[in-house]
């Protein structure tokens, strides 16, 4: 005679895979509402992978089980059995304790959609049940990622999350890489989205702005884990999102045991200059934007080292390269530094404006009047060389004159220096509000005027 743990535990061996995570759900509600409308409905058969909203393979951290149950099925008559095999093989679906018979109880754990039904099919038979296990993910105690937005993380922590988003956002995002750093790190993002409009945002260009990268997350967080608020934007947009552009020097800043606190305010990249012993170059100075004019410096030693020529250095080359091989989609550029609470248009290299300067102030305006509705925070707009300084060779100068990306921005994000480059983390997730709201605004306001155009 077969017992009931022999057939348990060879259960739990057929069945040790746990089940499909949650995340998955609002990818797929977005692919599902994307396929409603005939015109999205192309994009679906074009663009979507033939796995695209299914169930990702089992990778490093992919699970997540929010909203997850454990429960105990009493087993009334065969009739109840049935209703449980009937939910064999279902991969959100995970018995615990085998619905053979030989126990008067089953354990199942089910993911939220398939547990509602099953709940709902249990007590329309009339079988009863009880909650083992309200949240599993609870239990569990960790969310299939390391990152949070209540510290300050690693660069390696940033590309564990960009792996656990495109391992559960299938069809909505995927990773991507544009080159790699002095000291060989990849300079990696996600991209979200399925439309033809394209938007870069990147964040980390200064090694010691450490709310910067945090925020750029949040952006990777709100267009996947939370798509479903914005699922008209990602039909018509793909979003490309690079927290850490600058990771050696963000690295750098984290490190140090005893020398940290010297360490803590770096801000170039990590790069050797031939001839000098001070490293490194400003990467915002060092774009082929009236490159080594004025607020740049050609001194190797200075914080704002312009680097030995434009591009020299292999981050903003890997940046330049990308936005040129996608000019023809490219209508957005926004880089994300702090502090000082600033919303900057072009130029920064002077006062002289673009063109079409005042249709720029008028998306960034949209995006500061976000903030404001949102939490309240004070964001001043224009030109950095009106509110801050001039200064030559940065990226957004380079985006909007040499590569024609059009909408061109940079934010200097919280505070407006009571904390600085300390910016305690308890500030990220408030942070992260008013700029989502900024951003969203900014895209789709933005938008509008090319559909008029
Ligand atoms: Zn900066």
């Amino acid at each position: 005679m077969v017992n009931s743990f022999d057939l348990l535990s060879s259960r739990g061996m057929a069945r040790s895979r746990p089940p499909r995570s949650p995340p998955l759900v609002p990818a797929l509600a977005l692919v599902l509402a994307l396929t409603a409308s005939p015109i999205a409905a192309r994009v679906h058969v074009q663009s979507l992978p033939a796995d695209a909203g299914r169930p990702a393979g089992q990778g490093v951290g992919g699970e997540d089980y929010q909203g997850h149950q454990v429960l105990k099925v009493f087993v009334a008559d065969n009739g109840t059995l049935d209703l449980l095999r009937s939910f064999e093989g279902n991969p959100d679906v995970d018995f615990w304790t085998p619905a053979s018979g030989l126990n008067p109880t089953v354990d199942v754990l089910v993911a939220p959609d398939v547990g509602r039904r099953l709940k709902e099919e249990l007590t329309r038979s009339g079988a009863s049940y009880t909650v083992n296990i309200e949240d599993v993910q609870l239990l569990v105690g960790r969310s299939g990622h390391p990152l949070t937005w209540t510290a300050y993380h690693s660069a390696d922590d940033h590309h564990q999350y960009m792996d656990f988003i495109e391992q559960n956002y299938k069809g909505l995002c995927e990773t991507f890489s544009i080159g790699t750093s002095t000291e060989g790190r990849d300079l990696r993002g996600v991209k979200c989205g399925l439309g033809k409009r394209e938007v870069w945002i990147d964040g980390g260009i200064h090694a010691r702005e450490w709310v910067s990268p945090a925020v750029v997350s949040c952006l990777i967080r709100e267009y996947s884990q939370r798509s479903v608020n914005h699922q008209d934007l990602l039909r018509k947009h793909t979003i490309y999102m690079l927290p850490i552009l600058n990771p050696d020097g963000y690295e750098y800043t984290r490190s140090g045991g005893s020398a940290y606190r010297r360490r803590r305010f770096w801000r170039k990249t990590r790069s050797r200059n031939p001839g000098s012993s001070c490293i490194g170059a400003d990467p915002n100075r060092n774009f082929d934007a009236h490159w080594g004019e004025t607020g740049s410096s050609m001194d190797p030693c200075s914080d704002i080292y312009a680097g030995s020529r434009p591009f020299s250095e292999p981050e903003t080359r890997a940046l330049r390269d990308f936005l040129l091989g996608r000019v023809h989609a490219m209508k957005m550029y926004i880089s994300f530094h702090s502090y000082s609470q600033m919303l900057f248009v072009p130029y920064a290299f002077s006062k002289e404006r673009p063109a079409d300067y005042k249709e720029l102030l008028r998306v960034a305006k949209a995006g500061e009047k976000a903030i404001r509705r949102t939490s309240g925070k004070a964001y001043r707009v224009g030109q950095a060389s009106q509110l801050l300084y001039e200064a030559a060779g940065g990226s957004d100068d380079w985006a909007k004159s040499k590569a024609g990306i059009k909408y061109s921005f940079t934010f200097e994000l919280r505070d407006k220096g009571r904390q600085g480059f300390l910016l305690s983390a308890s500030q990220i997730e408030d942070t992260c509000t008013e700029i989502v709201a900024a951003v969203d605004t900014m895209i789709t306001t933005s938008a509008e005027q090319d559909d008029k155009a």
